[in-house]
């Protein structure tokens, strides 16, 4: 079995640790963290780990699965150590920056994206099995060496994974809608409902929220560094989402206003025939 080096021991880099190492690869841990790095060796996340990627000199493969903005500055340090066949990989949410700068850095480097996640983040929220009929999406490039995408390919295929394969700039354009859009129309969700100016309603409204509120507020609750990296990287295709999504709720509101229930009944009739289409 090859020999796996992860930077980055949080929500992902851990997962992906612990399923690694369950799947009989030898698994090398690098974070930022003395204690983060402690608990990966505790946790059974990396058979060693440490503060030095000096440790990642025997991997076979590399996943950087540290925040967005410091994937490109990680590979410039990584590569001293490196052998000059080791393929890396990293799983930022954002693909088309990342591959364009770390491409030029790396031969043997494939932009990959898994998309799974909790609300959660750090060490301690890695989770065996996460990965498992989640989407992995791999944007090679014209250059990216056909054996580097194929060792991730497998990898992501023992996860468990469906594997997706496009380019970085169709991978961040689809993201948008389904992932980076989301998050931001959930945030002003929960942003407008704690601005209930009367206290007792506000209380009242948190008491009753149930499935429907979990639901449409959970990705606006989660890791806040994540969805302002996505903001910074992915910034034109979300403000194209943001903009096509504003009109549509003026057009709601203006049917509501109008007390237009065909045109309203209509909009409704379509999401609901074309939700599943999303969630196959
Ligand atoms: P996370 O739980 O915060 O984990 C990131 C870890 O990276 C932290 O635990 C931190 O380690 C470490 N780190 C930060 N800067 C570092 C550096 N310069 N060198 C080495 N380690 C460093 O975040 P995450 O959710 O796993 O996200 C990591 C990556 O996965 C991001 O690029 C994100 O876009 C991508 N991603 C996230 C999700 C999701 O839903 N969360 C899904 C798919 C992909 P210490 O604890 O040692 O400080």
């Amino acid at each position: 079995m090859a020999t796996v080096g992860i930077v980055g021991l949080g929500l992902i880099g851990g997962s992906l640790g612990l399923d690694l190492r369950s799947r009989g690869f030898q698994v090398y841990g690098v974070s930022r963290q003395e204690r983060t790095c402690r608990i990966a060796v505790e946790r059974g996340i990396a058979d060693e780990a440490g503060l030095s990627l000096e440790l990642l000199a025997l991997a076979d493969i590399v996943f950087i699965c540290t925040p967005i903005a410091a994937i490109a500055p990680t590979l410039k340090q990584l590569i001293p150590y490196l052998s000059p066949e080791t393929v890396v990989t990293d799983v930022g949410s954002v693909k088309t920056p990342i591959v364009q700068e770390c491409s030029q850095l790396w031969d043997y480097f494939v932009g990959s994206h898994p998309m799974a996640g909790t609300a959660e983040q750090g060490v301690e929220a890695a989770q065996k099995e996460l990965f498992v009929n989640a989407a992995y999406v791999l944007t090679p490039i014209e250059t990216t060496p056909a054996i580097a995408t194929q060792k991730i390919e497998e990898i992501a295929t023992l996860l468990g994974s469906k594997i997706y394969t496009c380019s970085p700039e169709q991978h961040d354009r689809a993201v948008a809608w389904i992932s980076h859009l989301p998050v931001m129309v959930s945030a002003a969700l929960i942003d407008v409902c704690i601005g209930e100016t009367d206290a007792t309603v506000l209380e009242l409204a948190q008491q009753l929220a149930s499935s429907g509120f979990r639901d449409t507020s959970r990705v606006g609750g989660g890791n806040p560094e994540l969805g302002v990296m996505m903001a910074q990287y992915n910034r034109e295709n979300l403000l194209r989402s943001l903009f096509q999504y504003r009109d549509r709720l003026d057009r709601l509101i203006q049917y509501i206003e109008q007390e237009d229930c065909d045109r309203l009944n209509s909009v409704l009739e379509s999401t609901q025939r074309s939700r599943p289409n999303f969630l196959t």
